[in-house]
């Protein structure tokens, strides 16, 4: 077992990498924090609409997509938006292939939909996520209202949408290119064969050169042999492959997901506990409720986890995200914010993975 425990934030698509690892390897990750996610974007390709509107990356003090529109809060205060009709064109390829809005197989999930402004849509989903959110209520670190029916059918029609229009486009893309392997509902016993046939050649040509990576960086922190680096548009690996290794096939949140795992498109928002709307009692400058860094820093001071994994923003490269593992509560409020690109958020693992990745050599369990 791990000395370290972690709490990592997330998207979605990230979020099941996680859960991939926490179900092929002995992971570090102890708790998820997942992220409400309807797209995301290209640094690069953001960075070259806002030219179009005379606008530089730096110049933005918040970013918010509401009501169809990309909100751009200006450091001048004003503010300028962008039809998300617009900004459809540099949503990452990947982000058009994804069916899950809520991260459901994380412990918590957190997004605005459904919240006043200010608030948190907060969704409870395991045991261990009811616990840490009795805790931050009883220790005052958030206070919760109920949701009533009205906000969860909104949540619920909202989720159902991605999920519809999604399943359209992943049935266009199969029509003309390969499967799209994480929609592919196997038993458990055909994705360990799967697994048992597959290397770095069936991540490339299944997820990578198709449009499917989500950048997470799952396969680079897996690999027992270090052959895989990223960079800002997709893994590479130099390299031999032994015969017996499957591990980045195996933990790509883009190829199969065993039974335990897979989300059912028939529940918009997946199974849950329960569904509360939450605001922080201690911290303000986050995106929403500031409910993520108000969990982590009550993780973090009750010393139920011992670092977290959180997405900050580079200072020489205006809202570049990058991921950094710390135990630094005043880092964590740095953090706060959402930045509307991705980045290989397991990269600061790597340094850990010596004695974490275990016999994933088969690929499965
Ligand atoms: C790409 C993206 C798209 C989203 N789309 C929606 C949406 O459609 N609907 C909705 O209701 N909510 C969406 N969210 C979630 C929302 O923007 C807030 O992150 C969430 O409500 C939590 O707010 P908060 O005030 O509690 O978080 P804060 O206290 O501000 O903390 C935010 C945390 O998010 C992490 N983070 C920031 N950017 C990223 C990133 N790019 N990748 C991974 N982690 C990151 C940081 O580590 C930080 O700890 C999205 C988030 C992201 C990253
Ligand atoms: S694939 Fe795109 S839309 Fe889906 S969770 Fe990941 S970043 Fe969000
Ligand atoms: S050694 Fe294993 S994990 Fe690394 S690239 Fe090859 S198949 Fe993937
Ligand atoms: S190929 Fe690697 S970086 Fe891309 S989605 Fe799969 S695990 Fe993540």
């Amino acid at each position: 077992m791990s000395e370290h425990r972690i709490a990592m934030v997330g998207t979605p698509c990230e979020i099941m990498a996680a859960s991939k690892l926490q179900y092929y390897t002995d992971s570090p990750i102890d708790v998820k924090l997942g992220l409400f996610c309807m797209e995301n974007f290209s640094y690069k390709y953001f960075v070259n609409l806002l030219k179009e509107y005379d606008l530089k990356m730096d110049d933005i003090e918040k970013f918010q997509i509401e009501k169809g529109f990309v909100f751009l809060h200006l450091k001048t205060k004003e503010t300028v938006k962008i039809p998300l009709s617009v900004a459809k064109r540099i949503i990452r390829k990947n982000c058009n292939i994804c069916v899950e809005l809520t991260s459901e197989s994380s412990d918590i999930s957190i997004g605005s939909i459904g919240s006043e402004d200010g608030w948190s849509t907060l969704i409870i989903r395991t045991e261990k996520g009811e616990e840490i959110v009795n805790g931050a209520i009883e220790q005052k670190y958030i206070e919760a209202k109920d949701f009533t029916d009205s906000q969860l059918g909104l949540l619920n029609k909202i989720a159902q949408t991605k999920i519809s229009k999604n399943l359209e486009t992943i049935e266009r893309r199969e029509f003309l290119a390969r499967p799209v392997l994480y929609q592919r509902e196997k038993s458990d016993d055909s994705i360990d064969k799967e697994f048992s046939e597959a290397s770095f050649q069936d991540l490339r040509s299944n997820v990578i050169d198709v449009g499917a990576c989500v950048l997470c960086g799952a396969c680079e922190y897996a690999c027992p042999h270090n052959l895989i680096t990223i960079d800002d548009t997709k893994p590479r690996m130099k390299g031999e492959c032994p015969e017996d290794c499957h591990a980045c096939f195996a933990v790509c949140p883009r190829t199969f997901i065993p039974e335990d795992l897979r989300n059912d498109n028939s529940k918009p928002i997946g199974d849950f506990k329960k569904v509360l709307t939450v605001k922080s009692l201690k911290h303000t400058q986050g995106q929403d409720g500031s409910i993520v860094t108000t969990l982590i820093d009550y993780l973090l001071s009750n010393e139920i986890v011992t670092e977290a994994l959180i997405v900050d923003k580079q200072d020489h490269l205006a809202w570049k995200p990058y991921a950094k593992l710390t135990n630094a509560i005043d880092e964590v409020v740095k953090s706060g914010g959402t930045k509307y690109s991705v980045c290989p958020v397991f990269k600061p693992l790597r340094d850990l993975k010596e004695d974490q990745v275990k016999n994933i050599d088969e690929g499965a369990k």
